[in-house]
This record gives C-alpha cells, sequence and structure tokens, in this order.
C-alpha cells in the first residue's frame, strides 16, 4: 500500500543545507526542496536534530516561474582557490561557481558611528581596523584578476565614512575600470558634513549613494537601529536631493515589523527626484541579530506586498527574477518623471517596462554586461518603452545608454532625461544558515573582495570555515 507523506505535496528537487538547530557549519545535510499548500520548503535532514521544515517561498508559480527566467552563466575570468574540501568550504572565488561579481563589496572599516541590532557585520564604535590605500589597492588587483571590467564597487563597512580617507579611497576607486561606484551608508556623515556632500558630488556620474532607510517610524528604527534615525534619513536625503546626488533606499525587512510599510515607502521615495528606487533585503540570521521567533520573511511575500499595492503602478509580471539569480533577486525597472501631486508638491509619475519585454530577450543573452552593444536589443528595448510610457517619443529621440545593473538590460535613457528617469524596485535575499542551498549559492553575485580573495557575501556573514581563505571574523 502506497504511503503519502502529510508533510509535503511535492518533491520538486534535492540540494544540501546546514542544520539551524544545531548550527553546526562544518558539515552540509541532505536537503528537499518540497511544495505544501503552494508554499515551498527546505525540508532538511539532520543526523542530529532530526527533520525540519523552512519556508523558502510562499508562491510556487513564482518560484517555477524563477527556473524559467535562469540564464547561461557569466563566470569570473579566474578562480583564485581550488576544489578541496567542495562548495561552500573552498570560497574564495573557486571554480566551481556560476556567477561573476555583479556587485563587488569593499569594506574599508570595522568602525562604525552606530551599533544596529542587526548588523550583519557586527560593527560598532571603538572597532577601528582602518584598511589602509595599499590593502585597498591590493583589493582592486584582485578584483580586476577576476572580472576585469567590474560593473559595479560598493564602498562598505563598517560605516565607510568613519575612514579617514574615505575621499581618496572614493576618488581612487572611480578612477578604476569601474563602471559605477556605490557607497554604502548610513547617512549621518551625509546629514553633518556639507563639504563631504560636496566632494561626493565632485565624484560625478556613475556615483551612487546606498543609503541605509528601513522605516518611516521611529519605532521601528529603534528596533532595528537601536535608535531613532528619522532626522537623520530626513536631512540625509535633503542634502541629496539638494545636490542631485543619485541615492537607492535601502530597506531590511523584518517579519511582523515593518513589511506593512512597504507600500508607503515606495509612495514616500517617489517625492525625491535623487531617488533611484528601492532595495528590499529580507532580515538574515547572521552577525550580531538581536530578534526572536518567527522574524524571517520571504523574497515572494515582499514581491506579494509591491504587487498587492495599488498606489504603485507594478504588477506581477513587472517584478521579475533576475536572470543570474532568479531564485534570489526580484527586479522591477520603470521610466520616471517627476510631475507635481494634487497639493503641488514634487512627485514621480512611473511607468514600470520590465512586464513589457518579451523574456527570451532577456534570458537568451549570453554576457550580462553586453547588452549595449547588442542592436537588435537596444532597439527592441527602445520600441518596447516607446509603445508604454508617456516619455516614448523621447526615448525613442536619443541613443544616450545608461547602465543600471549589469544583470539587467540597460535602460535607454535620453540625454536630457538621463539616470534621473529611472526608477527600479529589487528584493535581495541573501542566504543564512536557516535558508541555505547549497546548489543555489553558486549563483551568488555579490562578493566581498578581500586583498587576495573574492568570496560570495552569503558565505562570508555566515562564518563558514574556509580551506583556503582566512577571514577576520568578529561575530565568532
Ligand atoms: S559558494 Fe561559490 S566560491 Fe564558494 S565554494 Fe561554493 S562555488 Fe566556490
Ligand atoms: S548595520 Fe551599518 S550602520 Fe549599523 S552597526 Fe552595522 S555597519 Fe554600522
Amino acid at each position: 500500500m502506497a504511503y503519502y507523506s502529510d508533510q509535503y505535496d511535492l518533491f520538486l528537487s534535492s540540494t544540501q543545507s546546514f542544520c539551524h538547530q544545531c548550527n553546526n557549519l562544518n558539515k552540509l545535510i541532505d536537503t528537499h526542496i518540497v511544495t505544501k499548500d503552494n508554499e515551498v520548503f527546505l525540508r532538511k535532514f539532520c543526523p542530529k536534530c532530526g527533520e525540519s521544515m523552512v519556508k523558502i517561498s510562499t508562491d510556487l508559480d513564482y518560484y517555477k516561474k524563477c527556473d524559467e527566467y535562469l540564464k547561461a552563466p557569466d563566470l569570473p575570468e579566474k578562480a583564485l582557490t581550488k576544489v578541496l574540501k567542495g562548495c561552500p568550504f573552498d570560497c574564495g572565488v573557486c571554480p566551481q561557481h556560476q556567477n561573476h561579481p555583479c556587485l563587488a563589496l569593499f569594506n574599508i572599516t570595522d568602525e562604525c558611528n552606530m551599533k544596529c541590532n542587526i548588523c550583519y557585520y557586527s560593527a560598532e564604535p571603538g572597532l577601528g581596523n582602518h584598511r589602509s590605500m595599499e590593502d585597498i589597492e591590493k583589493m582592486l588587483a584582485t578584483l580586476l584578476e577576476t572580472e576585469s571590467e567590474p560593473d559595479l564597487i560598493q564602498v562598505t563597512g563598517g560605516e565607510p565614512t568613519t575612514h579617514p580617507q574615505i575621499v581618496e579611497i572614493l576618488q581612487y576607486l572611480k578612477k578604476s575600470p569601474v563602471r559605477h561606484l556605490m557607497l554604502n551608508t548610513n547617512g549621518i556623515k551625509i546629514s553633518q558634513d556639507e563639504s563631504f556632500v560636496k566632494e561626493l558630488k565632485r565624484l560625478g556620474g556613475g556615483f551612487e549613494v546606498y543609503l541605509q532607510f528601513d522605516s518611516l517610524t521611529p519605532k521601528v528604527l529603534k528596533d532595528l537601529r537601536a535608535k531613532d534615525m528619522s532626522e537623520v534619513r530626513l536631512k540625509t536625503l535633503e542634502m541629496l536631493e539638494k545636490y542631485s546626488i543619485s541615492t537607492t533606499l535601502v530597506v531590511v525587512v523584518k517579519k511582523g515589523l515593518n513589511e506593512h510599510e512597504i507600500p508607503d515607502i515606495i509612495e514616500f521615495s517617489r517625492r525625491y527626484r535623487c531617488v533611484r528606487g528601492i532595495v528590499f533585503q529580507p532580515i538574515e540570521e547572521v552577525g550580531r541579530i538581536n530578534a526572536e521567533g518567527d522574524f524571517k520573511i520571504t523574497l515572494s511575500e515582499i514581491r506579494q506586498i509591491i504587487i498587492d499595492d495599488e498606489k504603485n503602478p507594478f504588477t506581477s509580471e513587472d517584478m521579475i527574477p533576475l536572470p543570474c539569480d532568479p531564485h534570489k533577486i526580484s527586479v522591477g525597472y520603470a521610466a520616471k518623471s517627476m510631475c507635481q501631486d494634487e497639493k503641488g508638491e514634487a512627485f514621480a509619475t512611473i511607468k514600470p517596462v520590465t512586464g513589457q519585454l518579451p523574456k527570451e530577450l532577456i534570458t537568451n543573452h549570453r554576457g550580462t554586461v553586453t547588452f549595449e552593444r547588442d542592436r537588435e536589443f537596444v532597439k527592441t528595448v527602445i520600441e518596447t518603452v516607446s509603445l508604454d510610457t508617456a516619455m516614448g517619443e523621447s526615448i525613442m529621440s536619443e541613443k544616450i545608454k545608461q547602465k543600471l545593473f549589469c544583470c539587467w538590460p540597460d535602460f535607454l535613457a535620453p540625454a536630457d532625461m538621463g539616470y534621473e528617469n529611472v526608477y527600479r524596485l529589487v528584493i535581495s535575499e541573501f542566504s543564512d544558515v536557516v535558508n541555505f542551498d547549497a546548489v543555489n549559492i553558486k549563483r551568488e553575485c555579490n562578493f566581498m573582495i578581500e586583498p587576495e580573495r573574492i568570496i560570495p557575501f552569503s558565505t562570508y556573514n555566515m562564518g563558514i570555515e574556509f580551506s583556503q581563505t582566512k577571514i577576520k571574523k568578529f561575530w565568532v
């Protein structure tokens, strides 16, 4: 007589994970990906703790759609470690990895002027350890070995603006062969030091501030950041708006705390000309995480809130899987133009375009950085956008390209509109001991850059003991 488990409906595939109950990061355990009531779970088998189920998606249809968007791997130009113990123990980057560094993170200091409850790096005042210019030169050289034309370097920490040579570092990296440079910051220095903002402005195009934002309410900010940052956020945005510095708002989402604010944050962001969009980041169980109970939220839950929100125009078709890491990143791009609301205040009109582009156009490209050289692709995007946005004619009349995100096709914006006419929503989920999937981790495209290694962001933060890479770990 056949036996059916009432724990799950369908078995989808096998992978490996870590047990989040005994937290043993030295040993992978057998794991199945299964479905139950149209949700997707990791079913883990730990020899010590037994079976456990972890929800990884609340939307089976979208989960399946992610596989349809997967594109041919765009590999690093060179591996820096060998395969010795197998993934994820050989990070550095090893020959098994299936993605190049779309985003290269340069950690320039362990110092911070805050002590957030959710800091993945456990940074705080007094840690110091500012990296020297020599270290940063080595980090760049290591990155260039694996990616000769990097798309995006993000300067991070700790809080990078506490580094006494922050301006010099940004200027140095801006002159490197990188296409875009970002500063990941809590905004404190920008809100207080106008001369620093002027230096940022002098960096010119291709520079962007990645601003910690999280919430519009003091209670939520105190929960996540141990401090009410409301005034700092507003003052920082005022400065960035004044100097027209491209800005992405970064919102860490903790279940039961701030997911209900997502529609209001999108609405709020449309009041600023300088804001190019929002990255929503589900909270991770890494570093100094001060949270209990069911605080983790999936990418699919955030996506659902965005597409259910009637105030923003992004639909299910517009929030698509990013082809290089489809299960972990969802993106929606829009054309943006500043108008006025009924009270006469600045407010952006947004016309999503992602839903209008044929899937094959996005996934058929082998390289992620070659879209702009593909005339047929460029032509189709222009035609599609021109049909569906109020700015179509203007877009049709120009040929200027703006690079946005290496794995997403260039959005074509005319010279008189430029990058300020682009708006994007991104949901970016990282891996931790709870949701770790040994198949999917090989597609991670965010890398921490060390002087002699480049390491996927998630495995770096998890505190895994690597076979050939030593990194300083404050959280161990
Ligand atoms: S995560 Fe990537 S770099 Fe790290 S061991 Fe696995 S395949 Fe190699
Ligand atoms: S999350 Fe950022 S601002 Fe907060 S303590 Fe960590 S490095 Fe500092």
